[in-house]
């Protein structure tokens, strides 16, 4: 076993995370048991997840239905995609330096496109109009961390063509909306998207199980913008500033200028 002091961690030892041939993102040293059994359980429920969509895809293909996700598609990497915590500490644990900048160049746009007082409306078209795919997305149009994926990600399944995955809804016709409108299958699709409720309720579920362990072991559960966690905890030693305490997060967050709800909204 390969094991290093990375990046993030609080340079007096604390915490390192253990670099392995297939890194899986957990920690050694004083305090890791808290990051650990956290890491444990969102592994666990990303497995179980994946278990569980695919029986579901079976379910529904027998039944006659059709779920057009494939390899290259891309359409939903466009989206604002949240994450829990520890699956950003996961991620942060997994990058290479050019995916490490990849992700600071698009947390830098967020950042310049993000001002306070901001819709939750304003802010989703935004995301798809000015700040672009997700920085994992590689050249070939797939997913660079696919096996790491957070759940959110996982559970997003397309019940119609692609294409409507990266429509921009806002600029179509009121016609054409009311033909997505009405092909949708509302006994399957989280109305009124074209995307299949039953995953998404499931890693919903599982993501809230990852936040209430969070606030046990720490105080405080965090949730938010998946490229935004995952440079906090790579750059800016975010599994220290947990442990350390809330206060801790929330002058980091400040420091580093992404203290907006619509990026990381803090609970309690
Ligand atoms: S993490 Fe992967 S699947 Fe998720 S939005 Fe980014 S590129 Fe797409």
């Amino acid at each position: 076993m390969n094991k290093g002091s990375l990046y993030g961690s609080t340079g007096r030892g604390l915490i390192r995370w253990r670099q392995t041939d297939i890194c899986d993102g957990r920690m050694e040293g004083a305090f890791a048991d808290m990051w650990n059994e956290l890491i444990d359980e969102v592994r666990g429920q990303q497995s179980c997840l994946d278990m569980l969509s695919a029986a579901w895809c079976a379910e529904y293909g027998t039944a006659g239905g059709r779920i057009f996700c494939g390899k290259g598609c891309h359409g939903c990497c466009t989206l604002a995609v949240n994450t829990t915590c520890a699956e950003a500490v996961i991620i942060a644990a997994r990058l290479t330096d050019q995916q490490s900048e990849a992700v600071r160049l698009h947390v830098d746009c967020m950042r310049n496109h993000v001002y306070p007082g901001m819709e939750l409306k304003e802010y989703l078209r935004m995301h798809r109009r000015e700040i672009g795919s997700c920085p994992f997305l590689n050249r070939e149009g797939a997913c660079s961390i696919y096996a790491i994926r957070p759940l959110s990600c996982r559970s997003l399944l397309s019940t119609m063509d692609s294409h409507w995955c990266s429509e921009d809804f806002t600029s179509l016709s009121a016609s054409v909306k009311q033909e997505f409108v009405e092909s949708l299958d509302r006994q399957v699709v989280a109305f009124p998207t074209h995307y299949a409720a039953s995953p998404q309720e499931m890693a919903q579920e599982m993501e809230a199980r990852a936040n209430r362990l969070m606030m046990e072991k720490f105080g405080f559960s965090l949730y938010g913008s998946l490229p935004v966690l995952v440079h906090l905890a790579r750059e800016h030693g975010l599994a220290e500033a947990c442990r350390k305490g809330k206060d801790d997060v929330v002058a980091l967050i400040t420091k580093t200028k992404l203290d907006n709800p619509l990026l990381l909204p803090l609970t309690p």
